[in-house]
């Protein structure tokens, strides 16, 4: 792996390698797109959902100490009153007197518009939550948002969850959907979109254990990503300052990562106090208090919340694994997606399209499709399709070859190392399966691949 490449991936290359590829396109682009908001094609929808896969199996069906939750993107409007982002989820928007561009004044480093250099108005908070009517009238008594964050809809189900699943502190709620944000500043690809998804956890504590939990997860979470193999080095902690502190926040931390542009927020993890439950309690009028079977005595519990993007999670995985060698004089593009998360986990390619190797061949894609996304490739040299492989992240290649008729066997190449070993037919699945979940593959290749 050339590690310098993979340091310095340009936001160009990956743009242009999920167009190409079919990851992600412009939203609606045959009318010229609609700014910050993206489409997931084919391999980029497979990859969001092993990232949400990955995900829910390690806090929700691998702990017994959290439970699923899909609320609806529509919630009650003083649940925004309650949360505070009626009044508060502003940002402060500055506009250029020259040019009209519009800026973000927290995100400015001078007092000038970055684009022209004219002068700059004052800045004036600017509400990020979508608005719209629910009904047929549009008046300001049917005025609904599209949710800013997932969160909410976990508060308010708080005592539902107690009542029918009996968990007892400390247990967490987990909750993956679409957030809208009306963004003033976008850009930076799927990092900062209208539309979104996160990936939160509401998990509640006994006051003072909170600090203790906190670190807890803030270790956890990190681990997640390295072990879907994101380099250590890429990431950091970066504690909020007291003036970044939202408004519900006791402490928070950053899990940045650094993206091609720089060090950026890929999740936050705050200790939220009680100030939730307090405040859906008094705006509701309905007790959200939980009884202590130890103490006896009825508690408000603290929040911990660990608060990631599905898309930027997508984003930073994509250019972690994105690499460039040389081999054989071409640039050889990779993505060493853990394969967890790759879109395509076996690709099948017979040799040449004759008849008796494509019967076998068609036959293997049958049979290992039942298991996993695998794709079917008969198109150009057996290296061309290798080397597409390659570049959406395939683990393995499966080749049936004349030999495969009469011995029954196929090879598997592996996109790393381009090593390759030959399997009996029968046994593809097993030995798959066994280096899909982390197998070495080290078995002494037949041959070097040239691919
Ligand atoms: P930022 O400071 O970048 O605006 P934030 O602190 O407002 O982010 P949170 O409210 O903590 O973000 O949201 C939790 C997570 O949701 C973020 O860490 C990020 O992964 C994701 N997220 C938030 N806003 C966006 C967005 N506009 N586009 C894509 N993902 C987002």
């Amino acid at each position: 792996m050339t590690e310098q490449a993979s340091r310095k991936v340009e936001m160009e290359k990956i743009v242009s390698l999920c167009r190409r590829r079919g990851f992600i396109f412009p939203s609606s682009e045959i009318y010229g797109g609609l700014s910050s908001c993206w489409d997931y094609g084919p391999l980029g929808v497979e990859l969001k959902q092993n990232i949400k896969q990955a995900w829910w199996r390690a806090v929700v069906q691998e702990r017994d100490d959290i439970v699923g939750l899909d609320a609806s993107i529509l919630m009650h409007p003083q649940t925004w009153a309650a949360s505070g982002h009626l009044e508060g989820f502003a940002d402060p928007l500055v506009e250029c007197k020259n040019c009209h561009l519009r800026w973000r004044s927290d995100d400015l480093k001078g007092n000038n518009c970055p684009s022209c250099g004219g002068e700059l108005t004052e800045p004036r908070l600017f509400n990020l939550m979508f608005k719209t009517f629910m009904g047929p009238i549009e008046e300001e008594a049917s005025v609904v948002y599209l949710r800013p964050e997932t969160a909410q809809g976990m508060f308010v189900n708080f005592q539902n969850v107690v009542n029918t699943t009996r968990k007892r502190l400390p247990f967490g709620i987990a909750q993956i959907g679409k957030a809208f944000r009306n963004e003033i500043t976008t850009g930076n690809f799927i990092f900062r979109s209208r539309e979104f998804e996160q990936m939160e956890i509401e998990f509640f504590v006994k006051s003072g254990t909170d600090e203790e939990w906190f670190n807890y997860w803030l270790e956890e979470r990190l681990n997640w990503y390295v072990k879907l193999g994101i380099k250590k080095e890429n990431l950091r902690l970066r504690e909020h300052t007291k003036g970044e502190l939202a408004h519900y926040a006791r402490v928070c931390y950053d899990i940045d990562y650094l993206f091609p542009m720089g060090w950026a927020e890929l999740e936050g993890i705050a200790n939220r106090g009680d100030f939730d439950l307090v405040q859906h309690a008094s705006f509701s009028g309905k007790s959200l208090d939980y009884f202590d079977e130890e103490t006896k005595e009825h508690i408000i519990p603290y929040i911990i919340e660990p608060s990631a993007g599905v898309d930027r999670s997508a984003l930073a995985f994509l250019c972690d694994a994105y690499d460039e060698e040389l081999a054989e004089g071409e640039i050889r593009v990779i993505l060493h997606l853990h394969p967890a998360l790759a879109p395509i986990k076996a690709a099948v390619l017979p040799l040449s399209r004759r008849e008796k190797l494509v019967a076998v061949a068609k036959q293997i894609y049958a049979d290992l499709r039942q298991w996993w996304m695998v794709s079917y490739d008969d198109a150009q040299s057996i290296g061309r399709r290798y080397r597409r492989q390659d570049e959406i992240g395939t683990p393995f290649c499966v080749t049936v070859d004349f030999q495969s008729l009469e011995d029954e066997q196929a090879t598997i190449r592996e996109r790393d190392t381009m090593n390759q070993i030959r399997v009996p037919i029968n046994e593809l699945k097993t030995t798959l399966e066994a280096k899909l979940s982390g197998e070495r593959f080290d078995t002494q290749p037949l041959w070097t691949a040239k691919g």
